[in-house]
């Protein structure tokens, strides 16, 4: 395993590249730099040091991209889908290829530790093969026979998407939408999140380097409010596959409106993780430490309410806080760090601002609590018990590595806690009592339940959330549902009888 000062010397490569130039567009099958000229600057949360400069998209770089992904639209919905399948997989291959390097990328601009993003880019690849292999019968469709007529369905791709990213693994959340739109013969318009640009580019380079037809991916960088609401509104996009906050989903619903936009929305959560005291505990402190501090607590389904059966609450809280005063923060590049710095200074302060909150609101910090001294946004990985489901740690979605801990007293009352929150994306429950775990699973407002259980993911099956943690599911042929259109056609026996109007009696 090399160590520390190598994975930097790599960094310190990659460094160069980006420090030369400007980040540019990828429009059409080529960089292209921004036609107004305007930049940001990306910042590395290890130290919130400058990488960069990012192109900021204008309305004609987004015109450009969009009318490439609309050009390119034909061409790529009538290639065969094993062709298209072909393409993908070599799209896959690429990104395993060059995992590495992605890995690295993710780690210095997003500041999660180096050994989830390995992962996470291996994942890029798993999803751009699975949605591969599916590409020829993405268009199939349902027999439907009548007494006259027979009715048959099949699918066909909506047309140009925008793919809009948040900057929590955005690598891998980016392959987890593009996949299935090229597979389903869309071309797409991809918007990476300005606080982490750099892997969308490489993605889109990869692509197009493993032969991905000119104007079938492209990237715009930018900022949220300009070149993401910009891409929301043209005309030439048809669908908004969205990963990101609830607030910023209901405006993109508005701002599609007038464009009549079909829209997918992956939004925030607030996952309730309940353990009985007739759980495995071991297990379950396991579970809980990990859904909550793995990818720095910046994690769309993090449990971040931890419910606890009042008779075991103490003595799980004294386990977890061994176990959480022994998780290792520091420079995410170091293999043996478990928690790195938090996106950016902004997301450090709204996350250290909930140690406060939980004080005033009465909570007790029993494990961190506090920002660490030094450059870059680093946090203690934190537990704040005795809370109450009405404080804004349990009701506010913190996106750290913050755990609220909040007793309860059975089944019920477990219930009426979990589901009494806006949100509804994810639940884990921890009992060995199987009748219960499937009470619970059936009570739970969420969009997905994981019963003894981390997030464990399995392609084929459907991800998202209910109320206002989204609206649309991904995964195997749900995400095709939400690519393609379906069309119904109906051929006669010619036996029936038309209405004969004008031909007299
Ligand atoms: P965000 O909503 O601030 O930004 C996400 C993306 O939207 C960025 O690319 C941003 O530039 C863009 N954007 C912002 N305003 C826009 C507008 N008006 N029109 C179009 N685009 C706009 O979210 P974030 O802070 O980057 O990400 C964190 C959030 O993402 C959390 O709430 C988290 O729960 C959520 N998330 C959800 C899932 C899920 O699967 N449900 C997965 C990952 C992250």
């Amino acid at each position: 395993m090399p160590r520390i000062d190598e994975r930097l010397q790599a960094v310190t490569g990659l460094a160069a590249r980006f420090q030369s130039a400007v980040l540019p567009h990828f429009i059409n099958g080529r960089p292209a730099p921004g036609v107004s000229g305007a930049t940001f600057e990306s910042l590395s949360p290890i130290d919130n040091s400058p990488i960069g400069s990012v192109d900021a998209g204008s309305a004609a770089d987004i015109d450009l991209a969009c009318q490439a992904a609309a050009n390119a639209f034909d061409e790529w919905k009538a290639m065969a889908g094993g062709e298209r399948r072909r393409i993908l997989r070599k799209i896959a291959d690429a990104i395993e290829a060059n995992a590495k390097e992605i890995a690295l990328i993710e780690s210095w601009d997003c500041g999660q530790p180096l050994k989830f993003m390995s992962k996470a880019a291996i994942r890029g690849a798993e999803n751009f093969r699975f949605f591969a292999d599916r590409a020829p019968s993405a268009r199939d469709g349902l027999s439907l026979p009548a007494e006259q007529h027979v009715n048959f369905t099949q699918r066909q791709p909506i047309g140009p998407i925008a793919v809009i990213t948040p900057w929590n693994t955005p690598f891998m959340l980016s392959t987890w939408k593009i996949a299935p739109a090229l597979a389903a013969g869309c071309t797409v318009v991809h918007k990476p999140a300005e606080w982490s640009p750099y892997t969308a580019m490489l993605l889109a380079e990869i692509a197009h380097d493993a032969g991905l037809p000119p104007g079938v991916l492209n990237c715009v960088q930018g900022l949220g409010g300009q070149a993401g609401r910009m891409l929301t509104e043209h005309p030439a996009i048809k669908a908004v596959a969205f990963i990101g906050e609830s607030l910023t989903g209901r405006r993109i619903i508005k701002q599609g409106a007038d464009t009549l936009k079909r829209v997918h929305l992956e939004l925030g959560g607030k996952n309730p993780v309940i353990v009985f005291a007739d759980a495995d505990l071991e297990r379950a402190l396991d579970a809980v430490v990990f859904m909550i501090f793995s990818l720095n607590g910046e994690r769309c389904t993090s449990s971040s309410r931890l419910l606890i059966e009042k008779s075991i609450e103490r003595r799980f809280i004294d386990r977890l806080i061994e176990r959480v005063s022994r998780l290792k923060v520091g420079n995410p590049l170091d293999p043996d760090t478990e928690i790195g710095p938090l996106i950016h200074p902004e997301h450090h302060e709204k996350v250290c601002g909930f140690f406060k909150y939980a004080i005033e609101d009465g909570a007790d910090i029993v494990a961190g609590g506090s920002p660490i001294e030094g450059p870059g946004n680093y946090v203690q990985p934190t537990v704040i018990a005795g809370a109450s489901n009405r404080m804004r740690i349990a009701r506010q979605e913190i996106f750290g590595p913050v755990l609220t801990v909040i007793p309860f007293a059975g089944e019920d009352e477990a219930l009426r806690i979990a589901n009494e929150t806006e949100y509804g994306l994810a639940g884990y429950i921890w009992s060995s009592d199987a009748g219960r775990a499937h009470r619970m699973a059936q009570g739970l407002d969420v969009g997905m339940v994981w019963v003894n259980s981390e997030n464990n993911r399995h392609l084929p099956s459907p991800f998202g959330g209910m109320k206002a943690s989204g609206i649309g599911r991904d995964g195997g042929d749900y995400s095709f549902e939400f690519y393609m259109e379906t069309k119904n056609i109906c051929v006669a026996f010619d036996r029936h009888r038309i209405p004969r109007m004008g031909a007299g009696s």
